[in-house]
């Protein structure tokens, strides 16, 4: 099939050569042109615009990074809805805003294009391996003939109701992610100060009830001293605004959220807003004088 992807950045290029290596043909738009080199060095053929990965390709993919690229991407001048029947489908694998999913569900529509919101769980190490969890929302029959793509690129894939229900999934994702990601971080600087050696702590709580994609994942890379991103705190920020904001709008109080949330914040004003989120670790060992 012809395919276009735009956004070839960290998740993005992994989940894109997947779509590739199974042999479709890619039509490729990202920012920063570079970071689409390898697929376009594997077969991929890249195009000035978003409107024109959209005229070659008969599904879109995108993987952007926020929701006002996300709207960029497809309501902008050169964006994939700026003119009529382009591509068929598209699909939006961001984590963004559940409105603006709608939003392009409508104008997508009015074009003729059918379109989902199917944001990932999974992190970098899941787009690498291809073992993401993809939660999707739309038209459901959109959804079945979209699926064989998604199973190129994760292990866990369900349809989770009507535009919009991708991306409140996602939310509820990454407001148990704060919960995990704050309980990381404050077991290790314990681990640390009571002398326990943190790897073997790692070891061990990470197989019983304690056990975590984060403690596992994350948990090593934290013992390590390496912060670099495979989920952008600036990103991890984003989301737990949308969930905040979308929380409030149906009166709903989540205080585990937004203290994780101002954390993070603290650690992007410490300069280290693209950094992994498992940077957290770096605000509160600066809280405890370490
Ligand atoms: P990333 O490395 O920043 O990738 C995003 C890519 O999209 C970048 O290459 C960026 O271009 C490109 N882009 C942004 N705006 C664009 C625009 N208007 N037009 C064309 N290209 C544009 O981020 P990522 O880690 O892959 O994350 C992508 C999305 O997935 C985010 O919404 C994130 O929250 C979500 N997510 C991430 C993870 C993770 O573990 N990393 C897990 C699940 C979900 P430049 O190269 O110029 O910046």
């Amino acid at each position: 099939m012809k395919i276009g992807w735009i956004g070839t950045g960290i998740m993005g290029r992994s989940m894109a050569s997947h779509v590739q290596k199974a042999g479709h043909e890619l039509y490729l738009y990202n920012r920063t042109k570079s970071k689409a080199d390898d697929l376009i060095r594997r077969g991929g053929t890249w195009c000035d615009t978003p409107v024109d990965v959209a005229g070659n390709a008969s599904i879109v993919f995108t993987m952007v990074g926020f929701p006002y690229d996300v709207e960029e991407v497809y309501l902008g001048e050169k964006g994939i809805l700026s003119i009529k029947n382009t591509c068929r489908i598209v699909v939006d694998m961001t984590t963004s805003k559940p409105s603006l999913a709608k939003t392009i569900a409508d104008v997508a529509s009015e074009r003729g294009i059918a379109s989902l919101d199917a944001p990932v769980s999974g992190g970098d190490i899941g787009a690498r391996d291809a073992t993401l969890a993809i939660m999707a929302g739309g038209d459901e029959k959109t959804y079945d003939e979209v699926l064989p793509l998604f199973q190129l690129m994760g292990k866990t894939i369900s349809y989770m109701g009507t535009a919009g229900a991708g991306q409140h999934t996602k939310m509820c994702n990454q407001i148990l992610i704060a919960g995990t990601i704050i309980g990381v971080c404050e077991s290790l600087l314990y681990a640390g100060r009571a002398g326990l050696d943190e790897q073997s702590v790692i070891n061990i709580i990470g197989k019983g009830a304690a056990s975590s994609w984060s403690i596992n994942n994350l948990g090593p890379r934290i013992v390590q001293g390496n912060y670099d991103p495979g989920f952008f705190v600036e990103h991890f920020i984003k989301d737990m605004g949308i969930a905040l904001q979308e929380a409030e709008a149906i009166g709903l109080s989540l205080p585990g959220l937004a203290l994780v949330h101002q954390l993070y914040v603290a650690v992007k004003a410490q300069g280290h807003g693209r950094m992994g989120t498992q940077a957290l670790m770096l605000a509160l060992k600066k809280m405890n004088g370490e």
